[in-house]
């Protein structure tokens, strides 16, 4: 197919725009175009997210419901300690914890979380982070090796050194009266020879807190709640992830006495958090994000996104030498994502030229393009409605045309 024929076939997609609720996780709005186009004053290039919640390319798109959540609130001032009061306590229902707030990303979860258990309510040791000795505060927190992958370094912020164990004994042997927390990574946790009820279990035994990180773990949305109540003290997730809050917010949630002393290092206070700022539109969007995730019909998502797979799939699996194949992830991103693969003898593009000539094609997509050779993969979870046809017809197109 050549270019002009492309162009004129995408004319006739459906616009982005028409209004649906079986549309996948993100609906779009019908407002009208905005009366300043930043992204053509600032010469931005926009693109069609076939690749996934990746923080370097902003994630996820918010609905109308969060974007009027933030819009209608930016027009009164409140008490910041009173809507994490509030938010905090719609928050945690949802989730069936005792407690939430909302914090600015899983990241800052992590850090505010950990100093609550280092400082519990003395303002005093808040003001001491992050120079633990001498303070009287614990400074180990013991993570599986399996599970240290990098998000376990915000823990570090709080001046906590990680002490990294493989089995139950080495766990035993590095308990010691200045371990603070057992910490949990969700993703990892099939790699782990420590699974979640026996960290539990040993957590209980020494009688220590646990931390676990769930940031990219809905869907289920089962696992909003799933973990606090298995019994994790503080449950840390991304709220610009598949749940399409404000990208810069997320939610520390657990025990009432640990989030109330996670609260002391935040905002409003000067403490180690006070950059962990979020403002109050982000909090209520953060909440309206997660009663709307909470509420929504997953099955109809998960449906959309087998159909957007199949769109694509069925593009390009008939091109010679391409083999196709779908991958669900079982934790973490957990949503179906489609591996193109092709025989460069028959189809001659590497696949970082594939990713190339998709980014600069019109429209630019993104998929993913760095992980195997002579091969991209790609996700629909993010996608507007009607683009699965699009990305069908640029990969379909270029891989014609890399074909000898
Ligand atoms: C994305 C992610 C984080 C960081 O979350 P932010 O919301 O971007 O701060 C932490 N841990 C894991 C496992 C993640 O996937």
């Amino acid at each position: 197919m050549r270019r002009r024929d492309i162009l004129k076939s995408l004319t006739v997609l459906p616009v982005a725009g028409t209004a649906s609720n079986a549309l996948g996780t993100y609906t779009p709005s019908a407002l009208p175009a905005p009366k300043r186009d930043l992204f053509k004053e600032l010469g931005l290039r926009t693109f069609i997210n076939a690749a996934g919640n990746y923080t370097s390319m902003t994630a996820s798109l918010m609905p109308p419901e969060v974007m009027e959540a933030i819009r209608s609130s930016a027009e009164e001032y409140v008490m910041l300690e009173e809507v994490q009061d509030k938010a905090g306590e719609k928050i945690a229902a949802l989730c069936k914890a005792e407690a939430a707030m909302v914090t600015a990303g899983c990241w800052s979860a992590l850090v505010l979380g950990m100093a609550g258990v280092l400082t519990g309510m003395d303002p005093k040791k808040v003001g001491q982070l992050p120079f633990l000795s001498g303070t009287g505060m614990k400074s180990e927190v013991i993570v599986q090796k399996s599970h240290a992958n990098g998000y376990h370094q915000a823990l570090t912020n709080t001046g906590v050194s990680i002490v990294l164990v493989e089995t139950r004994e080495e766990l035993e042997k590095a308990i010691n009266d200045k371990t603070a927390l057992l910490w949990f990574l969700n993703r990892e946790a099939p790699a782990g020879n420590i699974k979640h009820q026996e960290w539990l279990e040993l957590a209980k035994k020494h009688n220590l807190p646990t931390m676990i990180d769930i940031a990219a773990d809905v869907p289920p949305v089962e696992n909003l709640w799933k973990f606090n109540e298995m019994g994790f003290d503080l449950v840390c997730i991304s709220g610009g992830k598949a749940m399409c809050g404000p990208q810069s917010a997320g939610i520390l949630m657990g025990k009432k006495d640990l989030i109330a002393a996670a609260r002391l290092s935040a905002p409003p206070r000067s403490g180690i958090g006070r950059g962990h700022k979020v403002n109050k539109e982000e909090i209520l969007g953060m909440y309206v994000a997660l009663d709307r995730y909470v509420k929504h019909d997953h099955k109809k998502d998960w449906e959309t996104w087998e159909k957007r797979i199949a769109v694509i799939d069925s593009a390009v699996k008939g091109i010679t030498g391409v083999k196709t194949e779908v991958v669900i992830p079982p934790v973490a991103n957990h949503n179906p994502s489609l591996n193109i693969m092709w025989d460069n003898t028959k189809v001659k593009i590497s696949r970082d030229a594939m990713g190339e000539k998709l980014r600069k094609g019109t429209p630019s997509i993104e998929v993913i393009s760095w992980e195997t050779e002579n091969s991209i993969r790609l996700t629909v979870f993010m996608l507007k409605p009607g683009q699965e046809k699009i990305v069908a017809q640029r990969i379909k197109e270029e891989l014609i045309s890399a074909s000898a």
